[in-house]
């Protein structure tokens, strides 16, 4: 959707709060507090372990040092500086038996290589799935707000249904789900959802590497270990008892055993007329035990209350996790320090409190929420959303921030996938503005807008973005940034490497976070609620608790 003239001017009035003297942020103190929250004691910030304890004393007290209150949960009146957020842990007991049978002919699977079995995580403790039929439901797809349901009312109880990884105009390239990009249709954790909704017994995604973006050892390396999920009152109800991915060429010979042509019947899910396929005298099997017990984490909230219509509320959040203490490196080191991931945005947290603490006090509230476990799932946000400490009808916006560049500054920025939405089109005019140049995410395709913590706040309607660093760089170019980001991938990415260096600058940073707080400004001190465009699938959700913003 283009951005409307209209829109535009209401873009560029300012209130007489945010067109004050604008805030500098200090790179010195931006560096100071990765060097610590990525220190060696901290170790590696993994939830529910000493580290957390040391993140969440930290963070507490840069935050109070900042100006901020707590704007935790709510005990005897008075808000904590945390959330608790309950979480289950589960893992498969021993060796999974799993097995495809087609005809009198059985095939057993090994865990990890032809077949990948998360732990369950519907609450089961065992998993007993016995000769269950197999259904073909194309891409899992159920969207009627485009007019499109690979399911036509068949009967999944007691059943395995198969689906296809992307949506169904991945390969087409143009379609009823905006080509290339990756909607929410197309990502794994909507399809496991859906399949919870229609009632199937499990569910079994074939791997194909280009339309997931990722390879099987992703796969295999996520998945058949421990699990984790916020607690639910339903599990059930957004997890089948059986969640998997099978090997494409595992898929293939299935089909053909069966009577099937996988290849056709793939082109045929990638239109509105196909029908779920029955796949003839072929049944699975699985048995496992299951261990499953809760652990605590927190997120960590600060909060500065608003002036003038304070139970509105403006949100930045970056997640405080990293992957704790794992297994070593080349060089025997393992701890996996995180600074980079996510050192920077919850740093950069803390010095946009500060700035909001020694401005004008804003007309709505903000909160800053660091929030946990976003490398198990973006559980803490996911957590927060589902138990909000105040009301998403009536949160304005979420400005994430995840991984930001510690060197820069660049000439642009980007964004996590490219819905579009009226924050997106601000951040643009605010970035336009301080010459930050709009980059889209290069690889739509690859659902980065369903990573990061953002999302799960745009699952429940919110308008929700995460802002990336550019690649653009004042010194040397897209060259010297895609040389950059291209290191950081390589070498320190999810690594015991991702350490603090005495050469980060954070020069790009303390630039661009001008940029947020100027958004998030200029929404604090307006009446103003940005929406999703008219064809997001996140829009329906925000406008059902449109009444309660008149
Ligand atoms: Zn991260």
């Amino acid at each position: 959707m283009k951005l409307s003239t209209a829109s535009v001017v209401s873009l560029c009035v300012l209130s007489a709060a945010s067109a004050a003297t604008p805030p500098r942020f200090d790179p010195q103190r931006l560096s100071a507090e990765v060097k610590e929250l990525s220190s060696d004691a901290f170790e590696g910030r993994g939830p529910a372990t000493p580290g957390e304890t040391k993140t969440i004393a930290y963070v507490i007290a840069q935050m109070k040092e900042a100006g901020l209150q707590p704007g935790g949960d709510l005990k005897d009146g008075k808000r904590a500086w945390t959330q608790a957020v309950p979480l289950s842990r589960s893992e498969i007991k021993g060796t999974p038996k799993l097995a495809l049978s087609v005809g009198s002919k059985t095939q057993l699977l090994t865990q990890g290589e032809e077949i990948a079995v998360r732990a369950a995580m519907d609450g089961s403790k065992s998993v007993a799935i016995e000769n269950a039929p197999l259904v073909f439901v194309g891409y899992g797809v159920n969207a009627p707000e485009r007019k499109w349901d690979d399911f036509k009312g068949v009967d999944l109880h007691g059943k395995v249904a198969i689906v296809l990884i992307n949506d169904p105009d991945f390969e087409a390239g143009e379609g009823d789900f905006g080509g290339k990009a990756m909607t929410y249709y197309g990502r794994w954790t909507y399809k496991f959802e859906e399949a919870a909704r229609q009632g199937a017994a499990g569910l079994l995604i074939v791997h194909e590497t280009d339309p997931a973006s990722y390879t099987w050892k992703t796969v295999k390396n996520s998945n058949i270990n421990t699990m984790f999920d916020i607690v639910r009152d339903k599990p059930g109800s957004v997890h089948p008892k059986l969640e998997a991915w099978i090997q494409r060429d595992l898929a293939v010979d299935l089909f053909k055993r069966s009577g099937l042509d996988f290849d056709a019947l793939k082109k045929q899910a990638q239109t509105r007329g196909f029908k779920p396929v029955v796949l003839k005298d072929a049944t699975f099997s699985a048995d496992y035990a299951v261990d499953a017990k809760v652990i605590t984490s927190q997120n960590i909230v600060g909060r500065i209350e608003g002036s003038k219509r304070p139970d509105e509320t403006v949100i930045y959040s970056a997640h405080w996790d990293h992957l704790g203490v794992g297994s070593p490196d080349a060089k025997g080191d393992r701890i996996y320090n995180g600074a980079v991931d996510n050192g920077t945005g919850t740093a950069a947290l803390i010095e946009l409190g500060r700035a909001f603490a020694h401005a004008p006090k804003p007309e709505r509230s903000v909160v800053f929420l660091n929030v946990t476990a976003e490398e198990k799932g973006l559980l803490g946000s996911e957590y927060y959303s589902s138990k909000p400490l105040y009301p998403l009808a009536k949160t304005v916006a979420v400005l994430n921030m995840d991984a930001l560049d510690p060197m820069g500054p660049a000439r642009n920025f980007t964004t996590s996938g490219s819905a579009k939405s009226g924050l997106l089109d601000l951040l643009i005019a605010d970035a336009k503005a301080a010459g930050l140049a709009y980059s889209p995410d290069p690889h739509p395709e690859a659902g980065h807008f369903f990573r990061s913590d953002h999302f799960p706040f745009a699952k429940q309607g919110v308008p929700a973005i995460s802002f990336g660093s550019g690649n653009d760089l004042v010194d040397g170019g897209v060259a010297a940034g895609e040389a950059a980001k291209k290191d950081y991938v390589t070498n320190r990415y999810h690594q015991p490497a991702d350490e603090w260096q005495a050469s980060w600058t954070f020069a790009g940073m303390a630039h661009d976070l001008g940029v947020l707080y100027k958004v998030g400004s200029d929404l604090a001190n307006s009446t103003r609620w940005p929406d999703w465009s008219q064809d997001s699938e996140f829009r329906a959700k925000r406008d059902a608790t449109r009444n309660e913003r008149q």
